[in-house]
């Protein structure tokens, strides 16, 4: 019991004796990183000095800092909140107001920006510009320049290197020239003056938010080449996209205090961005990489805190601060402000920013800068510079190296890109305007490496495998040709087309998870329709099935003829109105037994109607399997005619490898060819061998592949992914077959590459966004003739049967009238042949007789020809007429 309360008694005193003091930061309302920066630097002060008598506790106002008035404002109201110091504003015009009110109150104020105006109770961590133009001017010293220009866009900007203005009594040839902004050519016209003034060497002095547009215009105007030389003293030139300029070999050389890639400016990058996320803020993609975007300024604030908390904590104090209201109404001031101000003058700190050291006057004078050089890579240090040593250079880097001290980060890394002009993975643009650089090209290799470029922050340049090879290592020279070739000798970073990861090129390269998955398939013309023979309308049924039908046809009548005779029911009298007839006849002669059974057959029926039962059994039967015939018959029908029956010289690489007539081949030296070649399937080697025979049939690259299907007895083995892409614009060309075997296209990069994974983790995480679905969507479906084919086959409409469908019927058709008339003169010469008991004279008299009267088509009455048994020779129609 007595040992809890002696814990409760120390918890009380430890507590009570934690003195939170809150300090004050005025901050521009536009960029959030200084007051996260502030706020972060708090919180690790505190959270790195646990056992501190003090805890700092932080208090931010973001305002228009152009608006003199409510920075003052905001400043007041943070002394009335009570806060012991003042951090920033970061403006030329509203410092001095802060300042004065912070000398009227006695309290440190301390800045992180350049400023020439120093009072006493302003401590500023921005290194002294005089300092820096020295610096500057030893720089210009150790490249030897005799003459250089300075490029300066305002006035505030050129105070800044005042100290280098004074060099021209030191013998240097010094120009001044404004970069004057032109509303039509922005700095164009001042760029191309001195491109014509000859001048090669500049000091460029421009705010940040400028440095970029004027390096574009500087080489779209032609000055950033390997002639020229810069130094620019922005020492956050670091922070804008100086990708462009690295190829150029102009000489571009800077200054900065901190080293984007130091542990300590990764974390206070990774810290601020997970505030921000925290916060509900908009993270940008940058945001995952954002050292390279962290400016000066914010670690300069960072290390203020920190400075500042050493300094409070190490004032030596018998009782704890008395922080009494300090507001602009007030007369109040800050007894220890001055105390603790001149205290943090003496103190020195390694922060972020380098070696924090002040003068007496609270100037920063001693401070190190890093020289950097932009180089193939990105910038790169080169050297240093401090007071004691001037610049010493200490190495230099060849920007393989680069690639290789770096931390894995891509932020504001530089990469050359090879791709090759393989549709649609990198096509030239079509346009009438001139472009230039990457702007050149397109397609969804070039979206890609965009698309990764925005998630993980890095520059990159294309360049392109003009041969069109994607590399194949050659066994007899041991060496690789094509992009890998390209990637193994370090001459470009990148690769990317369609590029497949293969085993043999995974031993020289490293790729990242695939981004397509794809299988080797045959790019054939489409099957042919076959032409509908003239018996389509006999399709439906098998010739068995037919012939079938015709001796059904047959038995069935002979059988009702027979039945029909046997049956008592089917012999009738002849004439009803004789009750006893001399003779019955029967209907079913042989002549209508045949004719009611086609009659039943062809759905019409005839007269003819059973009486027996048998017959009547017979018939119905018949009916039955008529009905089932004739309905299969119809059904069957309408599919003969509709569908097209196509034609396939192949349908798989098997029949593909066991003919000759059909010439193929693949792109040569690609992982198609090599598949065939290496495969232990026989018919794939069957197809490996042709080809290594058959060295014309392959191609050079997959248009010259297409051409020759679309133009000759051709079949090109290719990827079926490019075969998608092929059949959506070649409506006559149609994948033959399903794949021979699976797998995917990566990019490539140096072997034991440290971006792979990387790289590797953003290519998936656009595959499960669902991006690189629409970017296949975008240059298979859309672009560059996407649809065309499928536009060609839209609508579904039943299409109406053309003649060739249906000629067969009206060849029947006339065919049996033709029979018709054949017939009919045969029988009308049969009959007359009975009646002239072959008398030819005769015959032929009355054949032609006949026939005359069949065309008099007027006389509507036939008489009745009379038949003379006696006198065969005479023959006359008699008066009786016979109607017809
Ligand atoms: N994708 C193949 C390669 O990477 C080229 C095309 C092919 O061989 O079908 O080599």
């Amino acid at each position: 019991m007595r040992s809890e309360i002696v814990l409760v008694f120390f918890i009380h005193v430890c507590h009570t004796s934690i003195q939170k003091l809150k300090i004050g930061g005025v901050f521009d309302e536009s960029d959030e990183h200084e007051e996260l920066a502030f706020s972060y630097a708090v919180n690790m002060v505190n959270s790195l000095h646990p056992n501190a008598n003090i805890k700092l506790v932080e208090k931010s106002r973001r305002v228009k800092l152009e608006n003199t008035l409510e920075v003052s404002k905001a400043v007041c109201d943070l002394l009335d909140d009570g806060v012991v110091a003042i951090f920033g504003p970061s403006s030329q015009s509203s410092s001095p107001y802060v300042q004065s009110i912070c000398d009227t109150k006695e309290i440190p104020h301390i800045e992180t920006h350049w400023n020439t105006n120093q009072q006493r109770s302003l401590v500023n961590f921005y290194p002294n510009p005089y300092m820096l133009g020295v610096a500057f001017l030893e720089l210009v010293r150790k490249w030897d320049w005799k003459m250089f220009t300075i490029l300066y866009d305002d006035e505030i900007s050129l105070m800044k290197v005042d100290r280098l203005l004074m060099a021209d009594n030191e013998g240097y040839k010094i120009r001044v020239r404004q970069l004057e902004v032109d509303v039509s050519s922005r700095y164009r016209n001042v760029l191309n003056t001195i491109k014509r003034s000859g001048e090669k060497y500049f000091i460029l002095v421009c705010s940040i938010e400028v440095l970029e547009e004027v390096l574009l215009q500087a080489q779209q105007v032609g000055i950033i080449t390997d002639e020229y030389n810069y130094i620019i003293t922005n020492p956050d030139m670091h922070t804008i996209d100086l990708g462009p300029y690295q190829y150029g070999g102009c000489n571009i050389t800077g200054v900065r205090l901190m080293n984007p890639e130091h542990r300590n400016m990764i974390e206070l990058a990774e810290k601020l961005q997970r505030m921000k996320m925290k916060m509900g803020l908009n993270l940008t993609y940058f945001d995952h990489f954002a050292a390279w975007k962290l400016t000066t300024k914010t670690a300069l604030l960072v290390d203020a805190v920190s400075l500042f908390f050493e300094t409070i904590r190490d004032f030596k104090l018998t009782k704890p601060f008395d922080v009494r209201n300090l507001g602009c109404d007030s007369t109040n001031n800050w007894e220890h402000g001055y105390s603790i101000t001149n205290l943090l003058k003496t103190k020195s700190l390694d922060g972020l920013t380098g070696i924090v050291k002040f003068d007496y006057q609270g100037v920063r004078t001693e401070f190190n800068l890093e020289i950097i050089e932009l180089a193939v890579g990105g910038l790169i240090k080169i050297g240093t510079w401090n007071v004691s040593h001037s610049v010493t250079i200490e190495r230099f880097y060849s920007p393989i190296e680069i690639v290789q001290v770096d931390e894995g980060s891509l932020t504001n890394k530089s990469f050359v890109v090879i791709t090759a002009l393989t549709p649609p993975y990198g096509l030239l643009k079509e346009t009438t305007t001139q472009l230039s650089g990457n702007d050149r090209f397109e397609g969804f290799g070039i979206d890609l490496i965009h698309e990764l470029s925005l998630m993980l922050g890095f520059n990159y340049t294309f360049v392109i495998q003009e041969d069109g090879a994607n590399g194949n290592f050659d066994r007899r020279t041991k060496q690789w040709n094509g992009m890998i070739r390209e990637i193994i000798d370090g001459r470009a970073d990148l690769a990317i087309t369609d590029l497949t990861i293969t085993s043999e090129r995974e031993n020289a390269v490293d790729f990242t998870m695939p981004f397509m998955n794809l299988g080797i398939s045959i790019l054939y013309r489409k099957p042919e329709p076959v032409a509908p023979s003239l018996f389509t309308f006999a399709s439906p049924f098998s010739l068995q099935v037919w012939m079938l039908l015709g001796v059904a046809y047959f038995f069935v009548s002979i059988s009702l003829f027979i039945i029909g005779r046997l049956c008592p029911s089917e012999w009738t009298n002849p004439y009803p109105c004789v009750e006893e007839p001399e003779f019955l006849i029967n209907q079913f002669s042989l002549r209508n037994s045949l004719w009611f059974t086609i009659g039943s057959l062809m759905q019409q029926g005839t007269e003819i109607a059973p009486i027996g039962i048998s017959t009547r059994m017979v018939a119905g039967i018949w009916w039955f399997f008529t009905l089932i015939m004739v309905s299969s018959y119809t059904a069957n029908l309408a599919a003969f005619l509709t569908v097209e029956t196509l034609v396939t010289s192949f349908k798989n690489i098997e029949e593909l490898a066991e003919q000759t007539e059909i010439k193929y081949g693949a792109k040569k030296d690609g992982a198609t060819s090599n598949f065939f070649r290496d495969s232990d399937i026989e018919s794939y080697k069957v197809i490996g061998r042709y080809m290594y025979k058959h060295p014309t049939d392959m191609t050079a690259d997959n248009d010259e592949g297409v051409r020759r299907v679309e133009t000759e007895n051709y079949a090109f083995l290719m990827e079926s992914t490019t075969i998608e892409y092929i059949v959506e614009r070649h409506c006559t060309l149609a994948q033959v077959g399903g794949l021979l075997d699976d797998k995917g296209y990566g990019i490539a990069m140096r072997k034991d590459s440290k971006y792979r994974n990387i790289l590797s983790a953003a290519v998936l995480k656009l595959q499960e966004t669902g991006k690189l679905t629409s970017l296949k969507i975008k240059w298979w479906k859309e672009k560059r003739g996407g649809g065309n084919c499928a536009s060609r086959t839209a609508g579904g409409a039943a299409t109406p049967l053309g003649l060739k469908n249906v000629e067969g019927v009206f060849f029947i058709l006339t065919l049996g009238t033709i029979l018709g008339f054949l017939g009919t003169f045969l029988e009308l010469a049969l009959h007359i042949l009975r009646k002239t008991y072959k008398d030819t004279k005769r015959f032929k008299r009355d054949y032609m007789e006949e026939l005359k009267f069949v065309f008099q088509f007027k006389k509507r009455m036939k008489p009745v020809m009379q038949i003379d048994s006696k006198n065969s020779n005479s023959s006359k129609h008699s008066s009786k007429k016979q109607s017809i």
